[in-house]
């Protein structure tokens, strides 16, 4: 019989995983079944936890398919014994495996590097980091050369800071924060890389190390709260920074915006019509319970007709994007798996949407990404819940 002592597999699992140690799994197999990637894995959750009952850890470790979670977490969120596959399992084990020497895929390492040697995930230069406001035409407070008292801290990252496609909407938040009349400044080219919500996909002393400098960093300046657009940054700041001893107030943008809905509603005076479809992201969604503040910031612009995927809520499909899955659909596709990106725009088009609205900047070009595959490009158009509420106010960028 094995023990905690003598079984290397469940001494690292009564480690690692926080809450019911994995052997109190009784091996139901809701998280295989109810996994999107389940089907395509050696080992899909419930595997995991027998292989590595069975002493078989390294099997796991190094197996294919422990690159293939992107960290949606529904087996978590479904598990009957509260285990938490996704955000603690999983990276846990990730970060076994870098340790011991397996490489994750290229195209992640390439990640992990970028946020090494640059502090951001698309290897931008620092000094680009407000490259989205040169064609602002609302003051920006940048509170590297300026720092003031701010009421919100708005933490614009990556993707919304260096991305053409993201940095649109970027523009048009900054015009919505001004139009509220909300007192904002950003970091400029101090501003690093927040993390991820899961952790960082595993690479948790790069993770650590994000922690630690930009606590340094927001201990500088005054500010009410910290606000994000993207929501893997929102929930790593709220969920795992203060495990670290960071703890800040922090907000995504749309409990942010729905807080405030008296003062924006009567700016959304210009109609947009369209049948819109609202996709429920795992960040902000299945982890952090955040449904009904998208939705009420769709349903109060005029002309808006929301429609509700089959999936939706906390039984959302994926876009795919999450946990290093944004970087791995190359190894994913290589191991029978699917992008569910591709099978999550197809869903959206069944039920009549003209506009796949999203809060995640990971998702647009994603979800842009996979209409062109599905065929669905002149008829699925995909944007930002920002761009909608400014297309209403009448602020300026429309369709780019
Ligand atoms: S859902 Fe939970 S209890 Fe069931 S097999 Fe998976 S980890 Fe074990
Ligand atoms: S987090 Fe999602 S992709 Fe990863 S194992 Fe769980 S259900 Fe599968």
């Amino acid at each position: 019989m094995t023990t905690l002592q003598t079984d290397p597999g469940m001494e690292f699992l009564a480690q690692r995983v926080d809450g019911d140690p994995a052997f109190g799994c009784i091996q139901c197999g809701t998280c295989a079944a109810s996994c999107p990637l389940g089907a395509a894995m050696e080992y899909p959750p419930r595997q995991l936890i027998l292989q590595a009952r069975s002493g078989n850890l390294d099997k796991i470790l190094s197996s294919p398919s422990l690159w293939m979670c992107v960290g949606c977490h529904t087996c978590s969120s479904r598990c009957p014994r509260g285990i938490e596959l996704a955000d603690d399992l999983w990276p846990a084990l990730r970060d076994r495996a870098m340790q011991e020497g397996i490489q994750p895929p290229a195209e992640l390492q390439e990640t992990f590097q970028n946020i090494f040697k640059y502090g951001n995930s698309l290897g931008e230069s620092a000094r680009k980091r407000l490259d989205w406001a040169k064609e602002l035409d609302v003051p920006l407070r940048d509170l590297s050369k300026e720092p003031t008292a701010v009421e919100v801290l708005w933490l614009v990252c990556d993707y919304p800071s260096y991305y053409p496609r993201n940095q649109v909407v970027t523009r048009d938040f900054a015009r919505i924060l001004t139009a509220l009349g909300v007192r904002w400044g950003v970091l400029g080219n101090k501003e690093k890389a927040v993390g991820d919500c899961d952790r960082l996909f595993g690479e948790e002393g790069l993770f650590e190390m994000l922690v630690e400098n930009n606590k340094k960093l927001f201990d500088k300046h005054q500010f009410e709260k910290i606000v994000t657009l993207d929501t893997h940054s929102y929930r790593a700041l709220e969920h795992f920074y203060p495990r670290y001893g960071a703890e800040y107030p922090v907000e995504h943008y749309t409990t942010f915006l729905a807080d405030r809905l008296d003062l924006l509603k009567p700016l959304l005076t210009k109609p947009v019509k369209a049948t819109v479809t609202y996709h429920d992201n795992c960040c902000i969604g299945r982890r952090a319970g955040i449904f009904d503040q998208p939705r009420m910031l769709l349903e109060a612009i005029p002309g808006v007709k929301l429609v509700e995927m089959a999936r939706n809520r906390e039984n959302a499909l994926c876009c795919g994007g999450g946990g290093g899955g944004m970087w791995l659909d190359g190894h994913i596709v290589e191991h029978g798996g699917q992008r569910l990106s591709d099978q999550r725009v197809r869903q959206a088009a069944e039920v009549g949407a003209e506009v796949l609205a999203v809060s995640c900047p990971l998702e647009l070009s994603r979800f842009e990404d996979s209409t062109k595959v599905a065929g669905l490009e002149n008829k699925l158009l995909v944007r930002d819940i920002i761009e909608l509420l400014a297309e209403s106010m009448d602020l300026g960028e429309k369709e780019k």
